[in-house]
Parts: structure tokens; C-alpha cells; sequence
């Protein structure tokens, strides 16, 4: 088995029914329990604080820990990673101070572009989220090919959003053999386009039901058609740096 089954958050996440879809749901879940890693007491651990200072996090996700309203942890990892980065610098800023012909001040500007994208390569945060949502792609897949009822359960479920539809059919060759992947590729083509008009519909008639004409008549659910059909696209939860 190459991933762990993590058969009890799919199954809880599934029956949720959340929108857009349940990765969307279950990276959320996993991002919110690394942020809270990260502005907890393990930054004092000494393995993390190294691994911190090495990778460190994508622009988002520090971001979101520095407006976290929790300013100790923080303060301890941005002081070390702000030391190092000053160190890398240092060669490009003196350099700077003697080269101030226009070609001499874009060349520092590239330089410093250079050692700053270098920084923001690579995020904790985001590595743990990919190999929670690998395990969670694995999962449903391995369900959807064992158990009848978990089947029956995504057929009746709000779907899978377009950023994470790829990943899961990019999962299925590395669950499935090659006869059950053809039964895989027909049942999810269907379910996707039923998925899609699905979504359609309901922001079709949310735009009906603005007309004057349908002035009165029910939403029948579809007052966040519109929300439902923008993260039926882009999904939600995602990898900063995807
Ligand atoms: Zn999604
Ligand atoms: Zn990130």
C-alpha cells in the first residue's frame, strides 16, 4: 500500500456534504491544525525550529501566522529566519552600495529577487496539506472500489471541485489495476458532468429567480448558487503554491 488509509476523516468528511467538495473541506481541516502547530509550543522544539529556518512557509501562510493574534511563536521563528535571510543578503546590499549606474541598480534588484524567491520556495505547511490530501485521494479511492456503500454515498454526494477532480484521477492509476480503472474513468466522467450540471442549474435559477417576472417564487436553495458554482471551479482549501 503506498498511503495510509485514513478511512474515518473521508468517511466524516463525505457524509458532511460540505461544499464544494470533501478535499476542499478536508485540506481546510488540515490547514488549520498546521497553523495551530506552528503558533503552538513546538516551535521551541529545536528540530522544528531548524526545519522552520530551512523551508520555512509560503508567502500565505506566513502571513496567516503573523495575523494570528498569537505573537510569541512567531516572534521566536521571525527572528531566527530574519537573521539568516539578512545573512544571504548581505553580499547583494553591499554590492549595491557601490554599483549605482541604472544597469548596476536593476542587477541588484535581480540579485536580491533571486536570493528572496530562493526563501519563499517550499512551505511547511503547504508539504503537509499535499500529503494529508494524498492520503485522503487514496482513501476515497480505495472506499469507492471496496465498499458498496461508500459508492452509493458519492453518488448521492455534492461532488468534487476542478482543482481537486485532477488530482484524484491522477491518484487512481496508483490504487487501481487497470481493469478497475476503466470502471473508475466511465463512473466519474458520468458523476463529474452530473456534478457540473448540477451546479449549473442552481445558478441558473438563482439568476431566473432575480428577473421580475420570478419576483416572489421559492429559491429552492439556490440563494448561493453563485458561491457554489465560483468554488465548483477553483475550490477551495487549496495549495498556496498551486
Ligand atoms: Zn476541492
Ligand atoms: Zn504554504
Amino acid at each position: 500500500m503506498k498511503y495510509k488509509l485514513e478511512t474515518i476523516p473521508v468517511w466524516d468528511a463525505i457524509e458532511q456534504q460540505e461544499e464544494p467538495c470533501l478535499f476542499c473541506f478536508l485540506s481546510a481541516e488540515t490547514e488549520k491544525r498546521k497553523v495551530s502547530f506552528y503558533l503552538g509550543n513546538s516551535v521551541m522544539n529545536p528540530e522544528t525550529r531548524v526545519k522552520v529556518n530551512s523551508m520555512g512557509f509560503c508567502p500565505d501562510h506566513y502571513a496567516m501566522l503573523a495575523e494570528a493574534g498569537k505573537p510569541h511563536g512567531v516572534s521566536l521563528m521571525a527572528h531566527t529566519r530574519l537573521q539568516e535571510t539578512a545573512k544571504l543578503l548581505q553580499n547583494s546590499l553591499e554590492e549595491q552600495n557601490k554599483a549605482h549606474s541604472p544597469r548596476g541598480v536593476k542587477k541588484s534588484a535581480d540579485r536580491i529577487n533571486a536570493v528572496m524567491d530562493a526563501r519563499e520556495q517550499g512551505c511547511l505547511i503547504c508539504e503537509s496539506m499535499e500529503r494529508s490530501l494524498n492520503r485522503y485521494l487514496y482513501t476515497y479511492i480505495h472506499l469507492w472500489h471496496t465498499d458498496e456503500s461508500f459508492r452509493e454515498t458519492v453518488s448521492a454526494s455534492r461532488g468534487i471541485c476542478l482543482y481537486h477532480y485532477p488530482k484524484l484521477l491522477r491518484m487512481a492509476p496508483e490504487v487501481l489495476s487497470r481493469r478497475d480503472l476503466q470502471e473508475f474513468c466511465t463512473a466519474f466522467s458520468s458523476l463529474m458532468q452530473q456534478w457540473l450540471k448540477t451546479t449549473i442549474d442552481d445558478v441558473d435559477w438563482q439568476t431566473q429567480r432575480y428577473k421580475a417576472e420570478h419576483a416572489g417564487k421559492d429559491w429552492r436553495g439556490c440563494e448561493d448558487a453563485h458561491k457554489r458554482a465560483v468554488y465548483r471551479e477553483i475550490g477551495k482549501g487549496r495549495l498556496k503554491d498551486s
